[in-house]
This record gives structure tokens, sequence and C-alpha cells, in this order.
């Protein structure tokens, strides 16, 4: 057996508790991982304190985001000893997750853990860092450049908000971060925001166009706010959509699209293909700087991490929580 935060069915709702799982019931999978680090996600924190459905299989080992050594495999494209990181695919929903210290996965779902980033790196930046790069990378993709003006970043003080800041800053872009934790300019500031606005600036109920203030963005927050965020873009720009911290609605008009040829990126990291999971890890242990890294991160033991579930999805959590597993 080894020690793993099991979710079970309850009388009303899921209960999650640190205890032992045996090995002998991990799923199918070609590889096994010594799980070194993990981290706390805001799909973990509704994970472990079962406010919504994320787990769709039970007995469940919560945690979406693993970053460990291969102890066994079956799988040709990976050897016992090789550091790997795996993210999504359904781990820690449908698939038993990464709070153990050991999970069985499919060779094809591992991203090799790329020079320059230790495993402990790789889970303090987590499924978080890694969309934000991914929303880097869309922006890139439809030709955003630093030239091309502002990028405005919501939920800034966020896990996604403060790895898409330090990223975007060492890229060039002046960085407009939205927050409605006024108390951390500091710290937006030192990630490398060039300005800071107040969340409810984008919160209200907005036109649908606005005086352009931005030529992209990376929204992790949705709703009103990604209705705003559009209605303030500049002509021909693009915005990435990545999350719902505020709510799953989009209540906007086609008048950003239609009348300024905006974009709207849709980000996903679970069922991303791997080459551009590759290249996102690739590129956030090259364009992340360490130090910003060591900034955001908060490190706390396996048993912390339901108290700490439930302080992400109370908005508490500034930046990235790095969970020690062994
Ligand atoms: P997080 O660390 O909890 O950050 C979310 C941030 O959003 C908060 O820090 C807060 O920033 C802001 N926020 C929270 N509640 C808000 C509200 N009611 N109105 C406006 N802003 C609010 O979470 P995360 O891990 O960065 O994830 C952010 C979002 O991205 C989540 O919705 C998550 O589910 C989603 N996500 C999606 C993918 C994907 O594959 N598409 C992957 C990872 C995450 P301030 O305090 O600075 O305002």
């Amino acid at each position: 057996t080894f020690k793993a935060i099991r979710i079970d069915k309850a009388e009303k709702g899921t209960v999650a508790a640190l205890t032992q799982f045996d090995e002998a019931e991990l799923m199918d999978g070609d590889v096994t991982v010594g799980v070194e680090w993990s981290t706390v996600n805001y799909k973990d924190g509704l994970a472990v304190t079962g406010k919504a459905p994320v787990v769709r299989r039970f007995p469940m080992i919560a945690g979406i985001d693993l970053a460990g050594t291969v102890l066994k495999s079956e799988n040709p494209d990976w050897q016992v000893g090789d550091k790997v990181i795996c993210n999504g695919w359904g781990m820690g929903e449908t698939h038993l997750g990464a709070y153990a210290e050991k999970a069985r996965v499919k060779g094809d779902w591992l991203v090799r853990l790329p020079d320059g980033l230790s495993t402990r790196d790789a889970m303090a930046i987590g499924t978080a860092g890694y969309t934000a790069m991914l929303s880097v990378l869309a922006l890139e993709n439809h030709g955003l450049t630093p030239a091309a003006g502002p990028v405005v970043v919501t939920g800034a003080a966020g896990g996604v908000g403060s790895v898409a800041i330090a990223v975007l800053s060492k890229l060039g872009y002046h960085v407009i971060a939205s927050t409605g934790r006024i108390a951390e300019v500091p710290y937006l500031r030192e990630l490398g925001a060039a300005e800071v606005i107040e969340r409810s600036e984008l919160s209200g109920p907005g036109k649908p166009l606005a005086k352009e203030r931005w030529a992209g963005g990376i929204d992790s927050v949705g709703s009103t706010t990604l209705a705003n965020v559009l209605s303030m873009t500049k002509y021909r720009g693009a915005i990435a959509a990545c999350g719902l911290a505020a709510g799953m609605d989009l209540p906007t008009s086609v008048a950003p699209f239609i009348l300024r040829g905006v974009c709207l990126l849709g980000i996903d990291s679970v069922m991303c293909p791997i080459e551009l999971r590759q290249l996102a890890w690739l590129r956030l242990a090259s364009d992340l700087d360490k130090g910003k890294l060591a900034e955001i991160t908060h490190e706390i033991n396996l048993d912390e991490v339901i108290a700490a579930g439930a302080k992400v999805l109370a908005g508490e959590v500034r930046g990235r929580i790095v969970v020690k597993i062994c």
C-alpha cells in the first residue's frame, strides 16, 4: 500500500481523506510513476471539496497533475528512471490521480521533463502554468507580438494569471494585470505587470464595444469579465479564454468579432495533443524566469491538500501551490 488522497461517495456528495491505497487497485496503464511532486489547481479544489462533480469514478485518487520518476514500464518510449510530467487526460476525474506515492498511467500521456526544470519546478508550474503557456502559444500563433500593443491578464494573482504575467513580461509585452486583490499590486509588479487594474472595472455589465485598450489577452475568469475584455480588444486582436473563475456564461455580442475582427481562442489543457504539450513545457523551461517561479510558489505537504483546495476555491491563494509527495 501507499499514501493517497482518496475520494469516496458519501450519503450526500463525496468525502476526501488521506489514507492508504492498495497498489493492486491501480487502474490499467503501461507505465508506473513514483510521484514526487503535485500541485493544487482550481479543479483539484473542486474535487477535494466536492463543490462540483469533477470526480466521475469511485474510489478516486484526487489530483490532476504530477511529476516524478518512472518505476516500471512496458512502453518502449519510457525507461525506469526517466523523469516525467503527466497532467490532464482525466487523471483525478476518470483515472486514478496524482495525490499518491504511485500512479499507473498510459505512456502516451507522459511528457519528458525538459532540461533545466526539476520535478518540483514542473509542479510549481503545474496545469495552471502550462495552460498559461498554451494561451501564450495560441496568441503567438494568431500573430500577436509585443509591438501590437498591451496585453491584459485577468485573474492576475491566481495560478494561470501569475505564470501568464511572468512569461508575457519576459517576452517583452506590456502587461495589464486585472485583480480583485489590490493588496497584491506589489506582487504583480514584481512578476512583471506594467499596470494593474481593479477587477471591478471589467466585471460589470458592459457595452458591446468599448474603447480599444489591448491587442491581446489571457482570461481565466469568463462571464462578464471576458465579455468586457473582448469589447475592449483592439482591431484584429485576440483573447485566449481558458477559465471560468467567475462563471461559465459569456454575455457578449458578435460586435467585437464582426466589427473589429477580434478572435476568441479556446484553450483546453486536458485533452491537448502531446506535441503541443511538449512544446509548451519546452517553452516554460526557456521563457519562465526561475526567480519569478520561486516568488509565485508556496510549498505544502500531502496532508495539507484538502484544506488548500478549499482556499483555492475561496480565491485566497496567491500564485501556485506545490505539493511534496515523497
Ligand atoms: P486560481 O489560482 O484560483 O486563480 C483564479 C483567479 O481568478 C483568482 O486568483 C482571482 O484572481 C480570480 N477570481 C476568482 N474568483 C473570481 C470572481 N468571482 N470574479 C473575478 N475574478 C475571480 O485558479 P487557476 O488554477 O489559476 O485557474 C483559473 C481558471 O482557469 C479556473 O477557472 C480553472 O478552472 C481554469 N483552468 C482551465 C484550464 C483549461 O484547460 N482550460 C486549465 C487550468 C485552469 P484575483 O484575485 O487576481 O482577482
